[in-house]
């Protein structure tokens, strides 16, 4: 790859860092220009929604690279930058400065937003989202004040920022329409767990119902919801999940449909153009589909995927989707990416909150998650990308190690 190439990639957050990086460790010796919207330098999220909205870890904890980085390893970092028109004919960029970036290969980063209410006193103060270190910061100021709280979805943002709102001393209602928390990727089982860990540590829930209005004279006071009940509060928080931002992609002209279409070498239409993390609709080698995921894990795993293709290198997407959440004293971890699922099948006794869940199609797993035991994602991987048969009795038995399933399998197909 010539040293007079131009690199350029869009959105400086994790996915975007970890492109640079990989494309420097890959030996790459042109120009690398990372543009990113936001002014801090690139950093993680999941902290904004637990021990930094806690006041537990400074903002120095959060950043993706020490400050010396980008500027050792050559990177161009365009911080508070927007880049706002795509010319794929010129291979050109547009920033919002009036810059314009010629490109050999170009990656879109650009992650995802949060989906915005528009029920009647949308606009009030007082009503917070969370994505960025800023929101953080700000919703952090107010939960210093204490008060009561109202959380409009028992997603996974909704469910941590409950948590920590509750580990912060407010009062916390939850609003959510399902029956349940984390109803849609869990189910109602294993999500009536997590109802209850939020009802011990004395959260409301108002489960079945959504937001009717907000209401209060400038800042929000209080929430009506769609079954009649009102709530009176001093803040809002909401978690109703997030869109892929593909503005700029649509504007180039490149496939969107729930995010920027790439294939397997997150490869877009255009072939000088890819797209990694939040924002690609990805089609996935063990899947045969395309996923679009918003994990921290996806963003890191697909960033060097992208890198890599950018260079020509034979790369593939093919990580099973994983992620993880603490809520109180309750860390889990969940690998899988299920459709369908038939049962559940617990290892070690849920109401412990020590235990393994597995999602089981037939008598294969499709998805596990591991609650407050640690060291077993990579078995539980393996065991669904070996796509390991297993008896219901043998999973749920403590005493046989998750990764013997796996070895017995390795053992029969030699
Ligand atoms: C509060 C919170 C907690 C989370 N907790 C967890 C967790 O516990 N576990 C987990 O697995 N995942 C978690 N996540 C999800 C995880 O953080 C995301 O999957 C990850 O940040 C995705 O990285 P990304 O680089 O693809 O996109 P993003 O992090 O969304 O970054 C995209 C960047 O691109 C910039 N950008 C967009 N458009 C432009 C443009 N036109 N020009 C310039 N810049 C642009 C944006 O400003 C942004 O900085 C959490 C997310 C949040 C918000």
């Amino acid at each position: 790859m010539s040293n007079q190439q131009t690199f350029v990639i869009v959105g400086a957050s994790l996915a975007g860092a970890k492109a640079a990086e990989t494309l420097r460790n890959e030996g790459f010796g042109g120009r690398v220009v990372l543009v990113g919207a936001e002014n801090d330098r690139p950093y993680e999220r999941p902290p904004l929604s637990k021990d930094y909205l806690r006041g537990e870890a400074d903002r120095d904890t959060i950043y993706v690279h020490e400050a010396g980085f980008y500027a050792e390893q050559d990177i161009e970092l365009r911080l508070g930058r927007t880049a706002v028109e795509l010319d794929t004919s010129a291979q050109e960029v547009a920033l919002d400065d009036g810059e314009r970036l010629r490109y050999d290969r170009l990656l879109l980063a650009t992650g995802a937003e949060p989906r915005r209410l528009s029920s009647p006193g949308s606009d009030l103060s007082g009503i917070h989202y969370l994505r960025s270190v800023d929101d953080a910061d700000s919703l952090r100021e107010r939960l210093d004040q204490g008060g009561s709280a109202v959380v409009i979805g028992a997603g996974w943002i909704g469910a941590e920022v409950a948590a920590s709102a509750r580990q912060r001393g407010l009062d916390v209602t939850v609003v959510e329409p399902a029956s349940v928390p984390l109803e849609r990727v869990l189910g109602s089982e294993v999500g009536a767990i997590y109802r209850d860990v939020h009802s011990d540590h004395g959260v409301q829930l108002l489960l079945g119902t959504g937001v009717e209005a907000f209401e209060g004279d400038g800042s929000v006071e209080r929430v009506r919801t769609t079954d009649g009940r009102t709530v009176d509060c001093d803040l809002v928080v909401v978690g109703v999940g997030v869109q892929p931002r593909t503005q700029l992609a649509e504007q180039g002209g490149l496939a969107i449909d729930n995010g920027i279409l790439v294939d397997e070498h997150l490869q877009s239409g255009r072939p000088e153009i890819f797209a990694a993390g939040d924002v690609a609709n990805a089609q996935h080698a063990f899947y045969g589909e395309r996923v679009r995921v918003e994990h921290w894990d996806n963003a890191i795993n697909q960033a060097p995927v992208a890198a890599r293709s950018m260079l020509g290198q034979s790369a593939i997407h093919d990580h099973v989707p994983y992620f993880f959440s603490d809520q109180y004293d309750v860390g889990m971890e969940y690998s899988g990416y299920p459709r369908l699922w038939d049962r559940v099948v617990f290892r070690g006794d849920p109401a412990t909150r020590e235990f393994i869940a597995f999602w089981m199609q037939g008598d294969h797993v499709v998805a596990g998650m591991n609650v407050n035991v640690w060291d077993v994602s990579d078995p539980i991987r393996d065991i669904i990308t070996q796509r390991v048969a297993v008896s219901d009795e043998r999973l749920a038995d403590s005493d046989v190690p998750l990764a013997d399933l796996v070895a017995e399998k390795e053992r029969t197909a030699s």
